[in-house]
């Protein structure tokens, strides 16, 4: 086993997941996981979100008085500059077009550090879901190194903000446009991506999701795994995730196979150390 604690779970406070914490630590003492990372989702500066993070860090805040075990995070998503002025001003994103513009948007998070901590919340995963570079770019036409081009300046992004302390799961998609082949991406984005994690002394996400998609081909499963190995040799700590919503599973022991095969050992997958916590 080369697995140990887990940063990357959603509890039932977040808005797409039913999981109970007690069931998260049952999960924690079957499969001997030292550290369990709650990370629920703030998507928007908006009263749905914030809601759910303020009732996430209650249930966590209470539960850790008997489960010293758990630590508090959150999981922040990219949104553009132009949409969080917008919330910031009408409270949602109801009624919101992005403005003509001919660069794409520049992106910002969905709270400030002092919004966090003041929640007891001691670490942020830093993920990409979807586009955000101009307007409507949710919706547009899946065209792949437009995709790739957003992803990677997203990424890029995250891996030198101060509020992220993990880049979580590095190159998801929801519509899995490059699981056929990882080498897809250039490697000259990965290495930039590697760089800039290590110079600001964050970490990479290892997402059990890659590894038992069913949309990713084992060729892109042993590339991704080879993908994080080359972080971790580049010196970027690597932490294991997840990602569970509804149930908490076996996930890992999947993901093991494959980061063995890298030439991951024991000692490799870490906790996030407390001099990086807030
Ligand atoms: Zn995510
Ligand atoms: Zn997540």
């Amino acid at each position: 086993m080369i697995i140990h604690s887990d940063w990357h779970i959603h509890c039932e406070a977040s808005y797409d997941s039913t999981l109970p914490l007690s069931e998260i630590a049952e999960a924690a003492q079957k499969y001997g996981f030292t550290k369990m990372g709650i990370t629920d989702h703030l998507n928007l500066n908006d009263e749905k979100y914030w809601g759910c993070i303020r009732d996430s860090a209650a249930k966590v805040g209470e539960f850790q008085k008997t489960h010293p075990n758990f630590v508090l995070g959150v999981e922040l998503t990219p949104i553009s500059q132009p949409m969080y002025d917008y919330i910031a001003i009408h409270g949602s994103r109801e009624g919101y077009t992005g403005p003509q513009s001919d660069t794409p948007y520049p992106i910002n998070l969905p709270a400030t550090k002092e919004e966090l901590t003041t929640l007891g919340i001691r670490y942020a995963i830093g993920a990409s879901h979807w586009r955000i570079d101009r307007a409507g770019a949710r919706e547009l036409p899946l065209d792949m190194e437009e995709n790739i081009r957003e992803w990677y300046r997203q990424q890029l992004w995250l891996a030198c903000d101060e509020r992220v302390t993990v880049l979580g799961h590095p190159w998801y998609h929801g519509k899995q446009l490059w699981y056929d082949d990882f080498s897809r991406i250039p490697r000259s984005m990965n290495a930039d991506i590697i760089a800039a994690l290590k110079q600001n002394g964050k970490y990479i996400e290892c997402a059990a999701g890659f590894f038992r998609s069913p949309h990713a081909t084992e060729k892109f499963k042993h590339q991704y795994a080879e993908f994080l190995r080359e972080a971790f040799e580049y010196g970027v700590p690597v932490t294991y995730s997840s990602d569970s919503h509804n149930t908490y599973t076996d996930k890992h022991t999947n993901a093991e196979s494959y980061l063995l095969e890298a030439g991951f050992r024991d000692g490799d997958i870490v906790e996030i150390a407390e001099k990086d916590l807030w």
